[in-house]
């Protein structure tokens, strides 16, 4: 399916995980895609999310490399550990900043050129953390929970303009940033067969699961979609069963 044909989107985080899977997504199906990273690689755009004037400078250069902007995945996110003890205040400015304040910077820098396009829309990577209740997981649980909140405050405040906003809610996903996690546990292989097996499904989700289903709330087939989260966990919030 060639449903992005000529437009033009912009993926944060697009050089990992999630977001290199959506942004492989969106050019299959016809896109030109800004893959905006901190850690760009080859093929991406420098983007520091928590810095204005990176985030400016990557919007532009999208815009004078493709032309137009109608599409934004707000992808780039960071993990924390821990009770609501466990972090101190710049921890937890550090997390903010980049998952909820860096969602504001590049919308902020994007919408200008995204009511310009007759196919806008935003998806934001929140996550089942935002209300499942998840121990040890206290600032990126609140971080994502803003997310959520900021995804339909952001929904009411653009659809008159054109500009549909809405939310993926991903469960453990089989990313380079679960890998970090399992490589630091006593037995990486033990702990991955115990993650599995707290899955309804057997098994995490894949990276390009959510690519999909990220792909499908920027497309016109989600036209109706407004201010939505599409769970995409296997089961674990449908279902009402944590991960511990
Ligand atoms: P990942 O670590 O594989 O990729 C994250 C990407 O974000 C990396 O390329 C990194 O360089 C980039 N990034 C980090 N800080 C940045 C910054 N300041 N500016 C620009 N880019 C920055 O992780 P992932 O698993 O693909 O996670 C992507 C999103 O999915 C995150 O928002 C995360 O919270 C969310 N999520 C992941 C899971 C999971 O189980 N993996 C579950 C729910 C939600």
């Amino acid at each position: 399916m060639r449903d992005f044909e000529g437009l033009v989107a912009a993926v944060t985080g697009g050089a990992s995980g999630i977001g290199a899977a959506t942004a492989e997504e969106l050019e299959e199906r016809g896109a030109r895609v800004a893959r905006l990273d901190i850690n760009p690689g080859q093929d991406g755009i420098r983007c520091d999310v928590t810095d204005d004037e990176s985030v400016r400078a990557a919007v532009t250069e999208t815009v004078e490399r493709f032309g137009r902007l109608d599409v934004l995945i707000n992808n780039a996110g960071i993990g924390a550990q821990g009770d609501v003890g466990a972090n101190d205040d710049a921890e937890w400015h550090r997390v903010l900043d980049v998952n909820v304040v860096g969602i504001a910077r590049v919308s902020r820098a994007a919408l200008p050129h995204l009511r310009r396009s007759p196919s806008a829309a935003i998806v934001n990577t929140c996550s089942i953390a935002a209300w499942a209740g998840l121990p040890q997981r206290a600032l990126y649980s609140a971080s994502k929970g803003a997310v959520y909140a900021l995804t339909l405050a952001m929904a009411a405040d653009h659809v008159r303009e054109g500009i549909r906003v809405n939310c993926v809610a991903p469960g453990t996903v089989d990313t380079p940033w679960v890998g970090r996690l399992l490589d630091a546990a006593e037995d990486p292989a033990a702990e991955r067969a115990a993650l599995q097996a707290r899955q309804p499904t057997g098994r995490l989700v894949s990276a390009e699961e959510v690519a999909q289903a990220i792909t499908y709330l920027a497309s016109p087939l989600s036209g109706a979609s407004v201010g939505t989260v599409l769970a995409v966990d296997g089961g674990m919030h449908g279902l009402r069963l944590r991960p511990h």
